[in-house]
């Protein structure tokens, strides 16, 4: 199997940090995402203002500064999984021109889990893995299992931000999904399960899709 191109779709806390990390692991690919890139520029002056700005009001950051983070990604990539990108009809007909996509995961999951999720997640800032204090504890509290870096909350992961971003997502990704949902490389996964469980699901949608 040549690399594989993976789009992971999914609502804020849906669990494509969790699971993108994996499948990089697994199959050797970049993680390509856009909210990472966009919170280690988060103070950068545009000509939109900072993505501050819009971030920590749960909005989207304008669509020319995340196509460009995800064109120069894609540039460096062989395989890769794109997480946190598209999140409205515009990024998608970008992201269309620019690659093919050997398969678009959806994860599935509630909006009251998503709120329970993201609002007990916390971050390793160095290597970006993701733990949650009650689902997904790392062995010490408040230090990462990989790296050893003291583990912090993001600042969008507070209860009035969260609520916002999923109106956000309401609005403008909703859309993305039904634009995938249809198509040869769309796979809906129950994103409810345990960490394993999905992926399980993951991997098995993975390695019969890109072959
Ligand atoms: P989550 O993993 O919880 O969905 P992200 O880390 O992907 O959150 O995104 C954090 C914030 O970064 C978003 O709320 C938004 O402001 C901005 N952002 C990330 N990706 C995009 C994108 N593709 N388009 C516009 N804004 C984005
Ligand atoms: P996303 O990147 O979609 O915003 P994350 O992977 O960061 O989502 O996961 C959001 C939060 O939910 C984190 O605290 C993570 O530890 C936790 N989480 C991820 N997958 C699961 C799961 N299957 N069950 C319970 N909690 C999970
Ligand atoms: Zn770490």
């Amino acid at each position: 199997m040549s690399d594989p191109r993976i789009l992971i779709l999914g609502a804020p806390g849906a669990g494509k940090g969790t699971q993108s990390k994996r499948l990089c692991e697994e199959y050797d690919i970049e993680h390509i995402t856009t909210g990472d890139a966009l919170r280690a520029n988060k103070q950068m002056e545009t000509e939109y203002g900072t993505p501050a700005e819009y971030m920590d009001a749960g909005e989207l950051v304008p669509d020319p500064l995340v196509n460009e983070i995800v064109a120069a990604a894609l540039e460096d990539a062989d395989g890769f999984v794109l997480d946190g990108y598209p999140r409205n009809e515009s990024q998608v007909e970008y992201l269309e021109d620019a690659t093919d996509l050997d398969v678009v995961l959806y994860l599935d999951v509630d909006e009251e889990e998503l709120v329970r999720r993201l609002t007990g997640r916390r971050v390793c800032p160095e290597c970006g893995a993701s733990y949650h204090v009650d689902f997904n504890p790392p062995e010490e509290e408040g230090v990462c299992d990989e790296c050893g870096s003291e583990l912090v909350q993001r600042d969008d992961d507070t209860e009035e931000t969260v609520r916002e971003r999923l109106k956000t997502y309401e609005e403008n990704t909703e859309d993305v999904i039904e634009h995938y949902r249809g198509t040869d490389e769309f796979v809906q996964i129950d994103g409810e399960q345990s960490p394993d469980e999905v992926w399980a699901d993951v991997k098995d949608a993975v390695d019969a899709q890109a072959e």
